[in-house]
């Protein structure tokens, strides 16, 4: 097996978990900042404000990926499929860092949720 660079992993981690960090903070927007100037302009904003919390929703999801990897990656199980505990392919970890199954895995689990 190709081994992977876990220092490079880590650091792609750790840029990730900050710009995630970075969307989560940004997207909350207080209701107080909030102003209306016409239907139109307070349509669009709520439109807005829900497009955020949506981003916000999946930024927090991709978070506790991205920190759920780091954890693997100390406690020296990173790399392995939390389904079928084989190896995940270096290729898929370089792509997705985060990713915590094999594609295989990832793949057959997909096809069960719909
Ligand atoms: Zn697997």
């Amino acid at each position: 097996m190709e081994s992977t660079d876990l220092a490079a992993i880590r650091t792609a981690l750790t840029t990730e978990r900050a710009h995630l960090a970075e969307m989560i903070g940004e997207a909350i927007v207080a209701p107080g900042q909030m102003t209306y100037g016409s239907q139109a302009a307070a349509a669009s904003q709520v439109f807005e404000q829900q497009r955020d919390l949506a981003l916000r929703d999946r930024s927090t999801a991709q978070l506790e990926l991205v920190e759920a990897a780091l954890a693997r990656l100390d406690d020296g199980t990173f790399g392995t499929c939390l389904r079928c505990a084989r190896p995940i392919a270096p290729a898929r970890l370089e792509a997705l860092p985060w990713a915590a199954m094999c594609i295989e895995c990832q793949t057959a689990r997909d096809r069960e949720r719909r």
